[in-house]
């Protein structure tokens, strides 16, 4: 695989290269890539900021960075450090919110790498009941921080996208092909969340075109693991199957209530393959302002999903449906010939391998939790 320069990037903007993601008939990355064998080398001093670093993927990400050796590394969250997922010693973590333009520009002032992973989002129980959350403050927080980071000189931008971007109409069958990186237009996003999301893509797009900062846009697909929502209504589907079948198991429920019929379809990435991702999706210059899917490609029915769980945990349990909650899309799945062929890499922890340390996981927060301990969900 190859490498593009920060020159080459320069040199690429000055010529008027313009990436086609209006009713693209190819997407931004099948044009012309500057092809320079480079490897960039990091000081493991620069300043990083973490946006969302209280929650699930940028609190894993906090970690992964201080693991890599990075050494000034800032997150920021609106919630109380004491209700943070995770946090990572000799990180700084400060209480922000980042609907406010001046704690966006405070917080990312001499920063050379700012990831952007907040947002008001959840589950399909959250974001279907809570469009205008989704749509206003996750867009707030968007414009303040890719805005925030141009005007303090930050060199890499990053943003994290979602796989509900893409155009809805490719997903009402159980059994849909992957979903390529132009599948998002012509436009018809999930409404809310979806539609946010791509049009802060587009904003990550235009500031590299218009402004030359440097972003990079991950469409991620379900991500799951330790250290994530488990409860409380913005859990997603891996971990709200968890705890019920937990809950089942400590004798606290009869059966596992299943939303939709459970033939729904849907790839799901572990967390450590996510931040890996992320990591080489923001130093690959060939694919600068370019959403790219970071997701698994194992796709599996929320019953599968459920059968799985249960060899996990030990036990069998009754399973009842109900059709009426919000389940999204019939089929989704992520197709990663893109993704191999410019970070030569995709996602390689299976489903049933990831979800045992979820499950311990889910399952000690669970007894914390009924022994009256703190826990975080
Ligand atoms: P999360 O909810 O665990 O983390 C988001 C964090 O943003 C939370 O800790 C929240 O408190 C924080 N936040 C919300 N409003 C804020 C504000 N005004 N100021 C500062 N912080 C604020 O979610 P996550 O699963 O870690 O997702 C991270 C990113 O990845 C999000 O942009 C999400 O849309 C995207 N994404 C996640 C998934 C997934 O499966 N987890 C899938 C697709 C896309």
């Amino acid at each position: 695989m190859s490498y593009a320069t920060r020159e080459d990037v320069e040199r690429k903007l000055k010529s008027g290269w313009e990436p086609e993601y209006f009713n693209a008939p190819n997407p931004v990355i099948e044009k012309e890539l500057i092809q320079t064998p480079y490897k960039e080398k990091l000081n493991p001093n620069i300043k990083i900021v973490v946006a969302g670093g209280g929650g699930f993927i940028g609190g894993a990400m906090v970690r992964y960075l201080k693991d890599r050796g990075f050494k000034n590394i800032v997150a920021a969250d609106i919630k109380p450090v004491y209700e943070w997922y995770q946090t990572t010693e000799g990180v700084a973590n400060l209480c922000l919110d980042l609907r406010d333009h001046k704690n966006a520009m405070a917080l990312v002032q001499g920063a050379v790498e700012v990831y952007n992973f907040a947002a008001d989002m959840g589950g399909m129980g959250f974001i279907e009941t809570h469009r205008v959350d989704c749509l206003i403050n996750s867009s707030k927080i968007n414009d303040n921080m890719v805005e925030a980071s141009w005007k303090a000189g930050a060199t890499r931008y990053f943003f994290s996208s979602s796989a509900c971007a893409y155009n809805t109409t490719l997903q009402q069958k159980h059994d849909v092909p992957g979903l390529k990186e132009r599948d998002a237009y012509p436009a018809d996003a999930e409404r809310g969340y979806g539609w946010e999301k791509l049009i802060a893509e587009q904003k990550c797009q235009e500031m590299f075109i218009e402004k030359g900062m440097e972003t990079h846009i991950a469409r991620f697909h379900n991500v799951y693991g330790p250290h994530g929502t488990w409860d409380g209504g913005r859990e997603k589907a891996p971990a709200a199957l968890a705890r019920k079948v937990i809950a089942v198991q400590e004798g606290d429920e009869d059966f596992v209530l299943i939303w939709g019929d459970g033939k729904q379809r849907r790839s799901f990435m572990y967390i450590d393959d996510c931040t890996e991702g992320v990591f080489r999706l923001m130093h690959n210059l060939n694919t600068t302002a370019t959403p790219l899917n970071i997701g698994s490609e194992e796709m599996i029915s929320v019953n599968e999903l459920v059968d799985i769980i249960e060899d996990i945990i030990g036990i069998k349990v009754e399973r009842k449906y109900d059709t009426s909650k919000p389940k999204g899309v019939v089929g989704r799945n992520s197709d990663n010939t893109m993704v191999r062929k410019f970070l030569d890499w995709e996602p390689r922890i299976s489903f049933a391998e990831g979800m045992k340390p979820t499950c311990e996981w889910i399952k000690e927060q669970y007894r914390n939790r009924k022994a009256g301990k703190r826990t975080v969900s």
